[in-house]
């Protein structure tokens, strides 16, 4: 019999998820109506597997661009964030982490350190207002942020601590000399916060295994194409490396060609630390939950493997001891709960 143990019930972190990819398709609806604007964003409800809409990933890219845009004051961006926090705590997160681009509203809408400041504060009101903790993991563009990596790590440091729990990078093309970004990350570790970079999605294993030599990346956003290299898979489970993976996201970019494919199920058995995650819900039209729904329906997971995967939370680092206490007993309740 096919379990009905709810996906939504089940305690989970949501660790890879893009601020401005992830906001609620409401909530930026009624941001584009006050300003007048047509915000063309896809609806997406058919069947997990096919998400289109897109001639290639930069036409994607080109309209992921236009919701930052459409903020044109802190109280909104506020507003959006807040909103977030809300729909995550509605799909059972309890740990959420969103990756956090200040430099796309910045210096538009104040400094790097006053938008930061106010993401930060908005989630904190939000997080104790809907009982979820909120960290936040300042991201640097590799694709476009050499500039001002300097600067996002110096306001990641400061706000150490205080709202963000680590640092990381993004980037769909991987580059091949991280080692630009190396000072930075070593900062960033310094200063306690680990580092969470994008690698192998676009990428190779030898781009996740430079992230990990290179930046110190105790987690790694994708990663997998690490599959293609089984000696290398093992070498993650020693390291205790976690892959914040997003199939939803995966297929509709192209990287993997379609979900029964995904490599996440070779990688939890290999002991891989794997969590799900949707990375942009607002464009993929799945959210945290949804990706625990293909690991059922698609992979073939009982409702123990679904735990395990949501356990594999634990191991993020930003986490408060507290969070960490109630989210390892839910995961109990719900596994002996039918
Ligand atoms: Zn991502």
């Amino acid at each position: 019999m096919p379990s009905t143990r709810s996906l939504t019930a089940l305690p989970k972190v949501h660790v890879h998820a893009h601020l401005d990819g992830s906001y609620p398709r409401e909530a930026v609806l009624a941001l584009a109506r006050r300003r007048g604007v047509e915000v063309d964003l896809p609806q997406r409800s058919g069947a997990f597997g096919g998400p289109d809409g897109w001639h290639d990933v930069w036409e994607f890219f080109a309209a992921y661009g236009r919701v930052p845009a459409l903020v044109e004051d802190l109280d909104d961006l506020a507003e959006l964030c807040r909103a977030l926090v809300a729909q995550e705590a509605a799909q059972g997160v309890v740990y959420l982490e969103p990756a956090v681009e200040p430099q796309l509203y910045a210096p538009r809408l104040g400094s790097l350190r006053d938008v930061t400041r106010v993401v930060l504060e908005a989630f904190a009101d939000a997080a104790t207002r809907h009982g979820v903790e909120v960290g936040a993991l300042v991201t640097v563009n590799t694709d476009q942020d050499e500039a001002v990596a300097g600067e996002l790590a110096a306001v990641a440091v400061e706000f150490a601590g205080a709202g963000v729990t680590a640092f990381g990078t993004a980037g769909f093309e991987e580059p091949s000399d991280l080692q630009r970004f190396a000072p930075h990350a070593a900062r960033a570790r310094a200063a306690g916060l680990p580092v969470v970079a994008h690698a192998g999605q676009t990428g190779g294993w030898e781009c996740v295994a430079e992230a990990v030599d290179v930046l110190g990346a105790t987690r790694i956003s994708h990663g997998v194409r690490s599959v293609e290299n089984p000696e290398f898979v093992q070498r993650l489970v020693e390291a205790g490396v976690v892959l914040d993976v997003a199939p939803v996201s995966n297929v509709a970019l192209g990287i993997v060609p379609d979900l029964a494919a995904h490599p996440a199920p070779v990688l939890h058995r290999a002991g891989v630390g794997v969590t799900l995650n949707a990375d942009d819900q607002l464009w993929f039209g799945r959210g945290v939950s949804d990706q625990y729904a293909v690991a059922r329906d698609v992979w073939g997971f009982s409702d123990a493997d679904l735990a395990a995967v949501a356990g594999h939370g634990l191991r993020i680092e930003g986490m408060s001891a507290r969070t960490r206490q109630v989210f390892g007993s839910g995961l109990a309740a719900w596994l002996e709960d039918d």
